[in-house]
């Protein structure tokens, strides 16, 4: 057994005298202890800007954090380091993606093809770009258990489709989505794949050429790295020829006032003074990761959430939502006559930490008919003893509100 736990110093912290236990990795993950220091070596040994001193520390910093673009690249398993472009976050990946993709491919007679379990960050970026060029987006349900029909996907893709945008693993119902199949009938009509990676970066091992996704988006501080900081990896031709998202420092070639040329891939899409710091956490969390290694991630958790989903079933008037066949990273629920945020209350003077809310997928709430959930959503130093504080402390919410 693994001492997972001690790699992470909030986890010694207690909570309302309580032995904390975390049940919130899909908001954001603990940070590991490797991180943090990654981050305070930086800040504290070799803090100077990227890609434009002559110096020593600028030199040092420009290698440690070309390394991480090379160590993010081996982790999702892309052809070349240059598919690799960082970003604040899944967010700001997507409308990276929307906006240079979007307005260069679509016109009103473009779908884009979403479900039902998207995050708002993979809805409203793509809504912003239908404003912009009169495109429209179309939407696959879900079934009961939270799970797409492939055929349905197949039914809705036709010429007119421009961009599928997917999410690997949703947020809300931690339903497994076959991204290798969608990709197959996407690309059929020369559609491309955005695959929102947010919730599956630190919980299956992505690869992207083996997905064939045309781009792959994802966020460090879900991963036990710091937040501000993400990847958004997309296939080397499309990214030469999409225009840059924004403009400024470090994405030219030249400039002149009459014209001015843009570097290459990656840079061309990295204006700016990127997050430095956060880029070399993201290297340590990598490292993290592919210490313990997904063999050992994947049959732990999926461990964790059968344990889960069987004993939250156990507890008197919950009922789970999200109960599709492959399922990972989060268990969401309701219990009758108890808000979510009062569920959320009243665990956390247990040590429990869960979320409540519409949990950023409006859409979901509605397809259930709800307007929140209660969400534990697991990382790799959850343990069985989590999901037993939980549900004991679920007890003790039935207590308070005679549910
Ligand atoms: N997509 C999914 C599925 C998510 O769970 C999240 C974060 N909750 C995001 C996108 C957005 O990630 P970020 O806030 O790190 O940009």
């Amino acid at each position: 057994m693994i001492d997972i736990a001690a790699h992470f110093p909030i986890l010694s912290k207690p909570v309302h005298g309580k032995k904390l236990h975390y049940l919130d990795s899909g908001a954001t993950s603990l940070k590991a202890q490797s991180v943090i220091d990654a981050v305070n070596a930086y800040n504290a040994e070799y803090s100077a800007n990227v890609h434009r001193g002559t110096y020593y520390f600028s030199e040092i910093a420009t290698k440690r954090f070309e390394d991480v673009r090379e160590k993010v690249r081996t982790l999702i398993n892309a052809r070349s380091s240059h598919e690799i472009i960082f970003t604040k976050g899944t967010t700001d990946s997507i409308n990276l993606v929307a906006h240079a993709l979007g307005s260069q491919i679509l016109d009103s007679n473009s779908e884009i093809l979403l479900t039902t379990m998207e995050h708002h960050s993979n809805i409203v970026p793509w809504q912003l770009v239908c404003e912009r060029t009169g495109a429209k987006i179309v939407v696959a349900e879900i079934d009961d258990n939270g799970a797409l029909d492939i055929l349905k996907i197949k039914n809705l893709i036709n010429p007119r489709t421009k961009i599928v945008g997917v999410a690997h693993i949703s947020n809300a119902l931690g339903t497994v989505n076959d991204i290798k199949a969608i990709t197959e009938l996407a690309h059929a009509v020369g559609a491309k794949v955005v695959v929102d990676g947010a919730q599956a970066i630190a919980h299956v091992r992505v690869d992207v050429q083996d997905l064939n996704c045309d781009f792959y988006a994802f966020s460090a501080h879900k991963m036990y790295g710091p937040t501000g900081a993400g990847v958004l990896f997309g296939k080397r031709e499309l990214l030469d020829a999409m225009p840059p998202y924004q403009g400024g420092g470090d994405m030219i070639a030249s400039v002149t006032f009459e014209k001015t040329t843009y570097a290459k891939v990656p840079y061309k899409f990295e204006a700016g003074t990127p997050n430095i710091a956060g880029v070399i956490g993201l290297g340590a969390a990598v490292d993290f990761v592919r210490e313990i290694g997904f063999k050992w991630i994947e049959s732990h958790e999926d461990d964790l959430i059968a344990y889960a989903m069987k004993k939250l079933s156990e507890v008197k008037g919950l009922k789970l939502i999200g109960t599709a066949a492959h399922k990972k990273a989060a268990v969401s629920f309701v219990m009758e006559g108890v808000h979510p945020h009062d569920i959320a209350t009243v665990v956390d003077r247990h040590g429990v930490a869960i979320r409540a809310g519409h949990l950023c997928a409006q859409p979901v709430m509605k397809r259930f008919g709800v307007t929140a959930l209660s969400r534990a959503s697991f990382g790799v130093y959850n343990t069985r003893e989590d999901v037993d504080a939980l549900c004991a402390a679920l007890k003790s919410v039935s207590e308070v509100f005679g549910a």
